[in-house]
């Protein structure tokens, strides 16, 4: 029994139930996993045809391996890509992405609110090869317009940004990139494909990391990068190929199943984030709420023009700073401390002393990072228990000072 393939346009949560499906022949339901290194060859001959590329014929896991091919599948169909690969975390994706396309001269404009990683590659590691780099910020088109003056050769952005939810116009920034010469790569982790198709607004590639919403259940790493079938082919595949960022197979797996309720999970923890964002605008312990699509979210029209939800993230500011952020985190009695996001667990981030520590005070100003600042990911339990914890969170940290001062 072949897989079956209609031969209609199939919505996204077919496609993530059913794309990417190659059946073996012992006509399993569910995916397999193929948990091997390698595979074997009829014959010399056939070992050599498929090194020639003359047949098609799998050879080894570091660049090929059916269930990832599945996986590769299914991800390229839901985003509308020519192609996918799938490496084994987000920051090798980002890595794979950039470093197999820029060389020695080339000059990188990107938004400065990257996820700290990204951010270190940019003004770290490719500095290092000479290749220039500028950082922009991101809601601000007069500043990527000066910097996409001159010729470059990448632009990498994120919207909405780690951890501030900025929003960066995509298709403003994508014309004034190709016509300096760039291709764009968005990271489109906080919107998810189900959110937003940033190839729809003139990106070029796409990057996940798919240990976020993909699996979204906390249970492994990975990363995935979309683009052309020329771009993937000739400029990505070499490279992935050569450098070995690959995914384990078992990994593979884990995501393919995990994509199967992500049409399920995305609109469930979207819905719950902008009611604990209301909830958290009411309350007078909080200074200020962001979530790109409240009317006081500064970009709200363009988070509409670009994204169907607003997300599953919500930032707000703390009155009080950093005492009161700690207080109010160590007070939660449901909602786990955890720099990680869009897990089906609600998770509560303070930047300024976790993700955010490293890029210093001044950057932080600079992002609008301060030290009252929480990120929360809102997960799949019940928004009434979600609410009900932040609740009685915020009444204890405005407490405990009182009580200390008895
Ligand atoms: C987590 C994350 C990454 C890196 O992904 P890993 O799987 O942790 O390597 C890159 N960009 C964004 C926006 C992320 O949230």
């Amino acid at each position: 029994m072949a897989t079956k393939s209609p031969n209609r346009p199939l919505r996204p949560a077919t496609l993530l139930v059913r794309g990417g499906q190659m059946r073996s022949g012992f006509d399993e339901t569910g995916e397999a996993l193929f948990l091997t290194s390698g595979f074997v060859y009829d014959s010399a001959a056939q070992a050599e045809a498929t090194f020639a590329g003359t047949v098609e014929h799998y050879q080894y896991s570091r660049f090929g391996n059916p269930t990832v091919s599945m996986l590769e599948g299914r991800i390229a169909a839901l985003e509308g890509a020519e192609a996918c690969r799938v490496t084994a975390t987000g920051m090798a994706a980002v890595h794979a992405a950039l470093l197999s396309h820029l060389k020695t001269g080339d000059r990188v404009v990107a938004s400065r609110a990257l996820f700290g990683s990204c951010h270190w590659i940019v003004s770290t590691l490719l500095p290092r090869y000479g290749i220039a780099t500028e950082f922009v910020d991101g809601a601000d088109l007069a500043q990527w317009a000066s910097a996409l003056s001159k010729p470059a050769a990448l632009v990498l952005l994120e919207t909405p940004s780690n951890p501030m939810l900025e929003i960066v116009d995509m298709k403003a920034v994508c014309d004034l990139a190709h016509k300096a010469g760039a291709i764009v790569v968005v990271d489109n982790v906080f919107a998810t494909p189900l959110l937003q198709k940033p190839l729809h607004f003139g990106a070029d590639v796409v990057v996940y990391s798919m240990t976020k919403h993909f699996d979204g259940q906390g249970r492994v790493l990975g990363g995935a990068v979309l683009g052309s079938k020329k771009w993937v082919d000739e400029v990505l595949q070499p490279f992935i190929r050569n450098t070995g960022p690959s995914l384990s197979p078992f990994n593979a797996w884990v995501v393919l199943k995990g994509l199967e309720t992500l049409h399920l999970r995305i609109p469930a923890m979207c819905r719950s984030a902008a009611a604990v964002a209301d909830m958290l605008a009411e309350r007078a312990e909080v200074a200020r709420v962001l979530y790109p699509f409240r009317a006081d979210h500064p970009q709200q029209k363009l988070a509409q023009a670009q994204m169907s939800a607003g997300g599953t993230l919500v930032t707000f500011d703390l009155k009080g700073g950093k005492e009161a952020c700690f207080r109010f985190m160590d007070a939660l009695q449901l909602i786990d401390i955890s720099n990680n996001l869009g897990d089906s667990k609600s998770l509560a981030t303070h930047p300024a002393t976790t993700t955010h520590m490293r890029v210093g005070a001044e950057e932080r100003a600079r992002l609008g990072i301060t030290d009252g600042t929480v990120r929360l990911s809102v997960g799949l339990e019940d928004v009434a228990d979600i609410i009900d914890d932040l609740s009685q969170a915020l009444d204890a940290a405005n407490a405990a000072p009182a009580r200390a001062a008895e």
